[in-house]
């Protein structure tokens, strides 16, 4: 461990590593250094609310026409809580409401995957209209990477959806094409940092600890996905919840947006500075 991780925190699950959050205070500017064993190697990006805004409901109201085709559901379809959940959960929730068995549910998620990919494709150009990349991921995206951190995504999204979305917010460029977790690999989030870890090693051959790992999104259940796969966890209040909302859940870091890149870098690096400014 170098010496600009020996400082402060009782009780931390390593000592003189900083964990907590810090909502307020100076803001002074984390240093670049070359990575140790305990450094954060892999960022794992969740997409909605955090990467991007969709402005319209594309999206939505193509997941819903394929929802009610595969299924035969008849009249509206159910609404539930979306948010953080994969798109495999929110179909398996949303067809309990309509009476339909789990094992019925799981019989055809891959044909109705194929068929939300395939009627959002059909709209693509108007999608691309509808995504706006949130401020200063850019500039995150550029910094993590200049520091050889490897980058890639872990989301609710089905895969193809997911490479949808990036490819029109033209976010490609430094997440790893095939790495990553989504919502096609497993209904539960909370399993999809070990995938995403998997997918690593069988990529690049690099085998990583679950503690050099920083997962990065926007509401509770990526914070509980972080935490129960053993990585970092840090949260951006840049979709539907406040930092008040998400500080409860005790995030090892939580910024407001990520318009400031040395705040962000050095909370997703869990680098100086120990204090981040929400009022950003
Ligand atoms: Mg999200």
């Amino acid at each position: 461990m170098s010496d600009r991780h020996r400082a402060i925190i009782p009780g931390s699950r390593y000592p003189g590593k900083w964990q907590g959050p810090r909502h307020a205070g100076t803001l002074t500017r984390p240093v670049p250094h070359p990575p140790d064993d305990s450094a954060i190697r892999l960022a794992l990006w969740d997409i909605d609310g955090t990467l991007l805004h969709a402005t319209g409901r594309l999206a939505v109201d193509a997941y819903n026409r394929a929802l009610r085709a595969t299924y035969r559901l008849v009249g509206e379809v159910a609404r539930i809580s979306t948010a953080g959940k994969t798109d495999r959960q929110i179909a398996l929730e949303t067809l309990a409401l309509h009476a339909i068995s789990e094992d019925q549910a799981q019989a055809l998620l891959e044909t109705f995957g194929t068929a939300y990919a395939a009627d959002l494709a059909k709209s693509r150009t108007e999608l691309a209209a509808q995504l706006e990349v949130l401020p200063g991921v850019q500039d995150v995206l550029r910094r993590l990477d200049s520091l050889g951190v490897r980058q890639s995504l872990l989301t609710g999204n089905l895969e193809p959806v997911a490479r949808m979305k990036l490819s029109c917010a033209g976010l490609e460029e430094f997440l790893l094409p095939d790495v990553g977790a989504f919502g096609s690999d497993h209904h539960d989030r909370n399993q999809l940092v070990p995938i995403a870890l998997e997918k690593l090693r069988a990529t690049t051959g690099e085998a990583l600890d679950a503690e050099q790992v920083v997962v990065i999104g926007d509401t509770p259940l990526d914070i509980a996905c972080a935490r129960a796969g053993g990585a970092r966890a840090v949260a951006v209040a840049t979709g539907r919840y406040t930092p008040g909302d998400l500080a409860p859940h005790r995030p090892a870091a939580l910024l407001a947006t990520l318009r400031d890149t040395d705040a962000a870098v050095a909370a997703i690096l869990n680098l100086e500075p120990k204090t981040f400014d929400l009022k950003s």
